[in-house]
């Protein structure tokens, strides 16, 4: 049975297939790529940032980035091309998220862990020696 689906970058209803929007923006998409594609081919544009290309070839922010996600535009190739960062939005080339967010995410994850062996051990070893001098901390 065919499933009905919003398109989530038209939203027009389309049946749904092997891709995730209907197949007006599939050849709009694939016509965008040409256009940007052939644009950065270019020798005089292989250095041309994402906002440049936007200029140029009128093809909106959001999809370049998704090509060079989707690594249909390589960032090693045409080095002035990035996309955004998951969490933050900032520009990035490789991964899914930038540097300082990738740290974040580290840190995290480590701090759970050790919260978690330290809810395991049940003792309060790690907490004693640090919480020794913050009492008497604030006078001047
Ligand atoms: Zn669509
Ligand atoms: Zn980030």
């Amino acid at each position: 049975m065919a499933e009905l689906a919003n398109c989530p970058w038209c939203h027009g209803l389309f049946m749904k297939g092997p891709a995730a929007i209907c197949r007006d923006c599939v050849k709009q998409e694939e016509d965008d790529f040409q256009t940007v594609y052939s644009f950065v081919r270019q020798k005089k544009n292989r250095t041309a940032t994402v906002p440049d290309i936007v200029r140029e070839t009128g093809v909106e922010e959001y999809k370049i980035r998704e090509f060079v996600k989707a690594k249909r535009l390589h960032p090693t190739q045409f080095p002035g091309l990035a996309y955004s960062c998951e969490k933050c939005g900032t520009d990035i080339k490789d991964g899914r998220m930038c540097e300082s967010c990738t740290g974040e995410l580290k840190e995290g994850v480590q701090k759970q862990e050790k919260m978690k062996q330290a809810a395991q051990k049940g003792k309060k070893e790690d907490l004693g020696q640090v919480t020794y001098y913050s009492v008497k901390g604030n006078n001047r």
